[in-house]
């Protein structure tokens, strides 16, 4: 963590105000579902069904407590063995929308990994999540789809599988297809069999790439996987021509600012959101994990304002590149957007002041 949200005295006093980076319409295409599970309800759920969580999850309080990559993937992964029912799902979907909705989210993506539970039917699992989604819609009017990630440590043929399973049970919902999970673990080339019959089936493509790998996974991900989207992708900073490539194509990167991994700083360079928005890619801010690794994405958007001195023009432009990256549908993609401009108009004149309504 490089920063606390919003710490005190922080230059956000002198430039837009708190009140309304928070209040400002946002959306979000790289968010995954058991990262939004809070400690106090994965260790309800545990309790619930006789799992044992890591230590760093069960006294941290309102945090996990983890080291380095690793220790937060096994907290990850033992936050998905306690959720086991259609009703968990559908409580910690709605739960997560509700939460991030009070920070202003009107529109996320959910990144949700059927793989981590193998003891479950596609089909229970999506449909608890659609409940869970469609009650927070309905309740807060925050818009949800899905894209449903491949683990990269169970291998291409499981790939394939799962990518069937999808097409088999069609939800309108579930938009995408990604990838995910430790970057060691496998090349994205193992995975092109598995990304031709999602994108003949017209599902979109995300990947993960650029995060603690080079930047050939990205170039993979974008020659073979041939992906809409790169998620994350910190390394193409490093690669001349992929940098030059992709601010051409101008290739939507869902972008994280709350990042502290040492392969991200090279040669003292720091290749994080600020390098990405200074080099001219596309990019847009997400949470990811905001109960896993935090914070919410209200507390990205004050603190990359911080530290980044933006400007209303700024705010604005980052609160509509979460709709200019999503994979919704174009009438959904007009409707959220003409809904944010409106919004955006009408806090404009408070942006400098804490006065917001
Ligand atoms: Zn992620």
């Amino acid at each position: 963590m490089r920063a606390e949200p919003n710490p005190p005295g922080s230059t956000v006093q002198r430039g837009l105000s708190a009140d309304y980076l928070r209040a400002l319409p946002k959306a979000e295409v790289h968010c995954h579902l058991e990262g939004c599970v809070p400690p106090k309800t994965a260790v309800r759920l545990a309790a619930r069904h006789g799992v044992t969580l890591p230590a760093g999850a069960r006294d941290g309080g309102d945090r996990y407590r983890f080291r380095n990559f690793d220790e937060g993937l096994e907290i990850y992964l033992a936050v998905c063995r306690s959720i086991q029912t259609a009703e968990d799902f559908e409580a910690v979907t709605y739960e997560s929308l509700m939460t991030a909705a009070e920070g202003g989210l009107r529109y996320r993506e959910i990144a949700f990994n059927p793989q981590n539970h193998p003891e479950l039917s596609y089909d229970t699992m999506m449909g608890g999540i659609l409940a869970g989604a469609r009650a927070a819609e309905e309740e807060a009017g925050v818009v949800s789809r899905i894209v449903v990630a491949i683990n990269r440590q169970f291998g291409g043929e499981a790939a394939l599988n799962l990518v069937r399973d999808v097409l088999a049970h069609p939800h309108d919902e579930v938009v995408a297809i990604g990838l995910d999970g430790d970057e060691k673990a496998a090349r994205p080339s193992e995975f092109v069999a598995a990304y031709d019959l999602a994108r003949a089936a017209g599902l979109k493509l995300t990947a993960h790439a650029g995060e603690h790998g080079d930047s050939t996974e990205m170039v993979e991900c974008l020659d073979l996987l041939r992906v809409d989207r790169i998620d994350h992708g910190y390394a193409a900073l490093l690669d001349p021509a992929l940098l030059a490539r992709t601010v051409r194509s101008q290739i939507p990167y869902s972008a994280c600012w709350f990042i502290d991994y040492p392969e991200l700083e090279v040669e003292g360079r720091r290749l994080d959101v600020a390098a990405m928005a200074a080099a001219g890619l596309n990019m847009c801010l997400n949470s990811d994990d905001p109960a896993l690794i935090g914070p919410e994405l209200h507390d990205d958007f004050i603190d990359a304002a911080a530290h980044l001195e933006w400007t209303v023009e700024d705010a604005e432009k980052y609160a509509l590149a979460g709709i200019d990256a999503s994979f919704a549908d174009n009438a959904t993609v007009e409707r959220l957007r003409a809904e944010f401009t409106a919004e955006l108009e009408r806090l404009r004149p408070g942006a400098y002041s804490a006065d917001i309504q």
